[in-house]
Parts: C-alpha cells; sequence; structure tokens
C-alpha cells in the first residue's frame, strides 16, 4: 500500500496541534506506521527542501524548519499521498479551505505549521531521509 511522509512543523508542535493532525489522520482510516519527535538537521532539510535551494525564502525556511522540534510521521492506505495534501490545504493558508489543517489553524505561508510529500516518488525520498528503515512498522 500506498504511504506518505506528513511533519508538523516547530510552529505546529509548539502550538499543540500536533494531536489534531495525529486524530484527523487516524480517524480518517489511515494507518501510522512511523512516528518520532526530532530536531532536523541542517544537512537533513537540505536534503529535505533540495528543490527550494535556489529559493529567496531558503534561508528562513530553514531557520524555522530549525527552530523546535519536528514531529515526523508516515501514513498508509489508500491514495494517501494525495489524500493527505488534499486534508494539509494550499501551502498559502489563505487559500486554504476551512476544514483543512491550514484552513483551520494557520495565516501565513512562513508558519503553515504541516508538511505533507507531494508525490509517491517524493514520499519514498523524504520516508528514508527521516527515518531508518526498522523505524517502521
Ligand atoms: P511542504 O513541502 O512544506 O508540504 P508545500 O509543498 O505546500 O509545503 P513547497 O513549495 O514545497 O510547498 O514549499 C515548502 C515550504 O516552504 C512551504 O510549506 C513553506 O513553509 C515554505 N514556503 C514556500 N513558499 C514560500 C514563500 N513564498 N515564502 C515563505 N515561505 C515559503
Ligand atoms: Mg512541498
Amino acid at each position: 500500500t500506498e504511504r506518505t511522509f506528513i511533519a508538523v512543523k516547530p510552529d505546529g508542535v509548539q502550538r499543540g496541534i500536533y494531536p489534531e493532525v495525529l486524530r484527523r489522520f487516524t480517524q480518517r482510516g489511515f494507518k501510522l506506521v512511523a512516528i518520532k519527535l526530532t530536531l532536523a538537521d541542517e544537512s537533513l532539510l537540505r536534503k529535505h527542501y533540495a528543490d527550494l535551494q535556489d529559493k529567496p525564502f531558503f534561508p528562513s525556511l530553514l531557520s524555522y524548519m530549525k527552530s523546535g522540534p519536528v514531529l515526523a510521521t508516515v501514513w498508509e492506505g489508500k491514495d494517501v499521498v494525495k489524500q493527505g495534501r488534499s486534508m494539509l490545504g494550499a501551502t498559502n493558508p489563505l487559500n486554504s479551505a476551512p476544514g483543512t489543517i491550514r484552513g483551520d489553524f494557520a495565516l501565513d505561508t512562513g508558519r503553515n505549521i504541516i508538511h505533507g510529500s507531494d508525490s509517491v516518488e517524493n514520499a519514498k525520498k523524504e520516508i528514508g531521509l527521516w527515518f531508518k528503515p526498522e523505524e517502521l512498522v
């Protein structure tokens, strides 16, 4: 079955939104297969956001993602990559519908509380970056 990588970013952890994220994915019917609270180091973040390294906001994205612990999770289930992205909402929370995680809990693109893999291929890459194989149940 399909898997995706979902990470509650430091502001989502600090603001206590992570239980709501776990609740929503669990109650939708997805299966949690890995979870850990972790401080992301710069080399991991540079690999994770390699596609964005030339963007003007990249340095602030790195400091945002290093500002506190991240709750890294892997979820399994039918169409979970696409369904997960739709549960997150748009990159800019102001464009996210009510009922989505960003649409309910965030206002700023630079503080959008959660990450989700955008393709099955990137999900595999990200799961491999954030987790060792033995950390997946
Ligand atoms: P994520 O990869 O975190 O799930 P996304 O796929 O919706 O988000 P990306 O284009 O991959 O969006 O950007 C990654 C992250 O970089 C965004 O979630 C946001 O935190 C930050 N970001 C993107 N665009 C901007 C911007 N214009 N200004 C500030 N931060 C930005
Ligand atoms: Mg992305």
